[in-house]
């Protein structure tokens, strides 16, 4: 582990504490209405305990390129923070006064200028890629920034100085810099006393930082969970109020957080923070409408499968998207169906709705088309689980064999009676290992169709009148 003496946050107090970094009261005005003229406290080398022997080479050697081509240069964001509370730091995010195009000038084919709202530089090192920014200013006089009519930026690349780029930081927590001319800290915001306190706090008026950027209101979420810091009044109350505005963020954006959220090993606290915030439904809108509704399976389930994600990211484990959705939209499928939890219903049936409730959660957070595959893969398995198991070296062939049956047991939570079903299939799985070894050979979503249609045909209801799938 990484982080300052590889200490744990109650031990990284104590580490600042002795440094004389425990601060009293923050003595900047919270609201920081004269930004530019607030005076940073300097933390020098032999004061802090952030060691260049704890960051990463490759992002020192670009920190020192910059700054020998005459450029100031700074690691920021969460690599800091996470080392100062003692934590194995994901990432390093690098800033400076060099534009993306001077950027590109210093690192020339190691560089790639990415995005359109925020243009930022792209440097690799090695096999890694490492973000490197530009300062960014807040005059709305200069550049290229586009606020839309409810105040969220939609385009930001007005570039400026580091007394002008902390406060468009989100958390003051976020916004220590780690100086490489001379390996000091500088916090302009009470960082390291929100650090100590273990609060999360915006930099400037909450409500109108969420309204210019909603994905902070989970970050927030987020952070609170991954660093075990508490959300004080002023950066929770607006949430529930403002969660509405996650609806108007860009559906590919909002993936992608969804994606840290609950692939960050945590899932478990963030569902259930969002949730005491009121965030959910504007994440997941169809889900928080089902955990509304009397004696609801989504909230038996999955808060017990987000679980089972976390304790698979502390082994190693893969996590698949299409699990994730899975688990959050499967009470929504049935609700759209409107029938319970795994009543009769026709293969066919399911998928169209499958379709129309995962269509409607993509214009939330576009979900990829394979993963949408994989999802509907996973619920229509549900069906030969229960109706095919006199043909279970077949079923064992479906390609995503192996995560229904996952979900299978975690929807027998909910479902007592689906448990000798669960039994069944771990009967066979220790009895047959080289079925799902020959299994993986055999994978494809138009076999497992004709599989599932196979199964159906079998089980076609003698009166014809409407041809039915006996789920249970
Ligand atoms: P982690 O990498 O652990 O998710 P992080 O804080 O480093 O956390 P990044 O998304 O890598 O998050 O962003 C780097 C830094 O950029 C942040 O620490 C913060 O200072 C700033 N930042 C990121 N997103 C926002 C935002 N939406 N609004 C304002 N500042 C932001
Ligand atoms: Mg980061």
């Amino acid at each position: 582990m990484v982080g300052v003496g590889g200490s744990s946050p109650l031990a990284t107090t104590r580490i600042l504490s002795k440094a004389g970094l425990i601060f009293r009261p923050v003595f900047i005005s919270k609201r920081f209405t004269n930004y530019v003229n607030v005076i940073p406290r300097i933390i020098a080398r032999s004061e802090h305990s952030i060691s260049r022997s704890n960051i990463d080479k490759g992002v020192l050697d670009i920190l020192y390129t910059l700054a020998r081509s005459g450029y100031e240069a700074y690691l920021v964001g969460g690599g800091l923070r996470d080392m100062l509370l003692g934590l194995e730091p994901k990432d390093f995010d690098v800033v400076t006064n060099a534009t993306p195009d001077q950027i590109k000038t210093v690192f020339r084919s190691r560089c790639r200028i990415i995005g359109r709202r925020f243009r930022l530089a792209h440097v690799h090192v090695g096999d890694k890629v490492i973000e490197v920014a530009t300062f960014r200013a807040q005059s709305d006089e200069r550049g290229d920034r586009l606020i839309d009519d409810q105040g969220m930026v939609r385009r930001d690349n007005i570039y400026g100085s580091r007394d002008e780029d902390v406060w468009r930081r989100d958390f003051t927590i976020n916004a220590l810099y780690y100086n490489i001319e001379d390996f000091s800290l500088v916090d302009y915001v009470g960082a390291l006393d929100d650090l100590n306190a273990g609060l999360i706090r915006l930099i400037g008026d909450p409500a109108l930082r969420y309204r210019e950027d909603p994905v902070r209101m989970i970050r927030a979420v987020r952070f609170a969970c991954k660093l075990g810091l508490a959300l004080p009044k002023e950066t929770a109350e607006p949430l529930p109020v403002l969660s509405h505005l996650l609806a108007e963020t860009a559906p590919a954006r909002l993936y992608e957080e969804v994606l840290k959220l609950f692939h960050g090993g945590q899932a478990a606290c963030v569902f259930e923070k969002l949730r005491e915030h009121g965030l959910l439904g504007g994440l997941f809108d169809q889900t928080e409408f089902c955990l509304q509704q009397f004696s609801s399976w989504s909230a038996i389930v999955i808060p017990a499968g987000l679980k089972q994600t976390d304790a698979r990211i502390v082994s190693d484990k893969g996590v698949n998207p299409a699990f994730l959705f899975a688990l959050m939209m499967w009470e929504a499928l049935w609700t759209a169906l409107e029938c319970d939890e795994g009543s009769p219903v026709h293969i066919d049936e399911m998928l169209k709705m499958a379709t129309t409730v995962l269509n409607e959660q993509s214009e939330r957070t576009s979900i990829p088309r394979p993963v949408i595959q994989q999802v509907k893969e996973i619920w229509a398995t549900q069906l030969p689980l229960i109706t095919m198991q006199h043909k279970a070296e077949r079923v064992l062939a479906l390609p995503r064999f192996r995560a229904a049956f996952d979900f299978l047991a975690l929807r027998a939570l909910a479902v007592p009676s689906l448990q000798k079903d669960v039994a069944y299939w771990e009967q066979v799985q220790l009895e047959h290992p080289e079925w799902l070894l020959t299994a993986l050979s055999n994978q494809g979503s138009q076999q497992m169709q004709s599989d599932i249609g196979e199964a159906h045909s079998e089980k076609r209801d003698a009166s014809k009148r409407r041809r039915r799938y006996r789920h249970r």
